[in-house]
């Protein structure tokens, strides 16, 4: 279900009349130049294989304040456009810059490139310094930036060097997040799981700064919407998995086992259609209120995250929701994204590892084979055995990201991970993951504990931290990384600093 219309980064070029109309046709030039192959560059490495995809367009030179206010309000008008891409090929008084600037509602990259990548040294005159002038032209444009307070993300660098292309596609990919942010709704099936407190929030707030819609409901709504999926469905769903999965003997000759795999077909089929109908691009499901509905979503809530949604359990809406954001992000990378839990940890000193799993919804996106459809009682929740695939997450590098409400801000906690070889678990009927975090399991669950970081988290294996950084920039929220090079001394003063910045913040001083 993740969507396919075309997506347009704008590409801006700022210069003045004083140069003249020969000079500014060359800066239009070299600015389509650059456009075309950002365009090239970045769509090439954007969504999946013929589909419509993320474009880099370019638009006329700006040289008066009135241009640049009526390019950045089209922006913000246009629904297709999710970030602009601002460049100083010459100098571009910044006055000019003020009014755009402040009506610009999208989010913003100040690409610090220069057309020719190196000085001629042998032919180099007056005409040419003038021409290629970014090198001070930028700098104005970042002090009005900087002066304005605007949050932007800036690149440095010959914008045909890949590094640089690189990261400007991480902030583009950040944005197509941001994008899905805005308009993303998100479906609660019961409540949170009652009294914890790390799955709760201000959802007002959400709203306003994420742009996230969480409508609740009932479960009995879900159930009687499963209730009237027709038997020839839940049948041609059922052909399906046999063609997909590898089915445990137990279910095919199994006529009781066969009636509870039938029912998550049902299950299934309902969730989709009262999803695809609300227009929710996540949900989530607790074991506490299941009313209506014979076994808890297993199956059901793997395969949807499969196909795009984002799921929390208990009632987690800040992690399905950002689960989604994720999974839009990683659209086209290799490695899935999946909701997951730190579950158990193996502490032997020689190699200290997490076990990540959940009760069953853990997203075949990462799995490392094909996984094993299979029926199991749950331990907790009185239902029957709920359907779930089983299988073991692909070893390789992957990232763990948590969204927390502090009371004045929301705080995004990142901590990178390898994901390595599982010995054999014979008897744990769950998909599972088995991570070492960066810089080691002690330091890592030290600071995320600190951090007040949860127990659930997206966890992806095609996102690197850059990417949920320039989200939660976009965002406006906090951004705080675990990774190699994470001490405890400096993580502690960086959540002291975080606190006294946003209490500021927050009293507007
Ligand atoms: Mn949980």
């Amino acid at each position: 279900m993740l969507k396919t219309e075309t997506k347009t980064l704008w590409f801006l070029t700022g210069s003045q009349h004083l140069y003249g109309s020969e000079t500014l046709g060359k800066v239009a030039a070299n600015s389509r130049e650059i456009a075309s192959a950002l365009d090239k560059e970045i769509g090439r490495a954007s969504y999946d294989e013929g589909q419509p995809r993320l474009r880099v367009v370019s638009k006329p030179v700006l040289t008066t304040s009135g241009e640049i206010l009526a390019v950045c309000r089209e922006a913000g008008n246009d629904p297709s456009c999710i970030g602009v891409i601002c460049w100083m090929h010459t100098f571009s008084p910044a006055q000019m810059w003020i009014g755009g600037l402040k009506e610009l509602k999208k989010p913003l990259l100040h690409f610090h490139t220069q057309h020719n990548r190196d000085i001629p040294w042998d032919t180099i005159d007056m005409d040419f310094m003038n021409l290629n002038q970014s090198a001070h032209g930028d700098r104005e444009f970042g002090f009005i930036c900087s002066r304005m307070g605007l949050e932007r993300h800036v690149v440095t660098g010959h914008w045909q060097d890949q590094e640089v292309v690189a990261e400007v596609s991480h902030w583009a990919r950040a944005a197509l997040g941001r994008d899905e942010s805005l308009s993303l709704r998100v479906a609660r099936f019961g409540d949170n799981m009652r009294d914890v407190a790390v799955t709760e929030g201000d959802k007002v707030e959400a709203r306003m700064q994420m742009g996230w819609t969480v409508k609740g409901y009932g479960v009995g709504d879900l159930a009687s919407r499963v209730d009237d999926v027709p038997d020839k469905d839940v049948q041609s769903l059922i052909t399906e998995y046999k063609d997909i999965y590898s089915l445990s003997g137990k279910i095919t000759q199994d006529q009781a086992a066969l009636r509870r795999l039938k029912e998550a077909a049902r299950i299934e089929l309902g969730l989709l259609e009262f999803l695809g109908d609300g227009g929710f691009g996540a949900f989530t499901t607790t074991f506490e209120d299941l009313h209506g509905l014979s076994q808890l979503p297993g199956l059901a809530v793997q395969r949807l995250m499969e196909k795009g949604y984002g799921f929390g359990a208990e009632g987690d809406w800040k992690t399905a929701a950002l689960v989604r954001c994720m999974k839009v992000m990683g659209r086209g990378l290799e490695g899935g994204t999946s909701f997951m839990e730190d579950y158990t940890y193996h502490l032997d000193p020689s190699g200290m590892k997490v076990l990540g799993a959940h009760m069953l919804e853990v997203c075949p996106s990462i799995s490392a084979a094909k996984p094993k459809l299979e029926l199991h009682p749950l331990s907790i929740g009185g239902k029957d055995d709920p359907a779930r695939l089983v299988f073991t997450v692909a070893t390789g590098k992957a990232i763990n990201a948590t969204l927390l409400d502090m009371g004045n801000r929301f705080r995004m906690v990142v901590n990178t991970v390898t994901s390595v070889e599982s010995p054999d678990l014979p008897r744990l009927p769950v998909a599972r993951a088995l991570w070492v975090p960066d810089p080691g399991l002690r330091i890592a669950a030290t600071s995320w504990i600190l951090a007040g970081g949860a127990h659930h988290t997206g966890f992806s294996m095609a996102l690197n931290p850059v990417h949920l950084e320039h989200f939660a920039l976009m965002s406006g929220i906090e951004f705080l990384l675990i990774d190699a090079d994470t001490t405890i001394r400096e993580f502690r003063k960086e959540l002291r600093w975080n606190d006294l910045y946003y209490g500021i913040r927050a009293k507007g001083l």
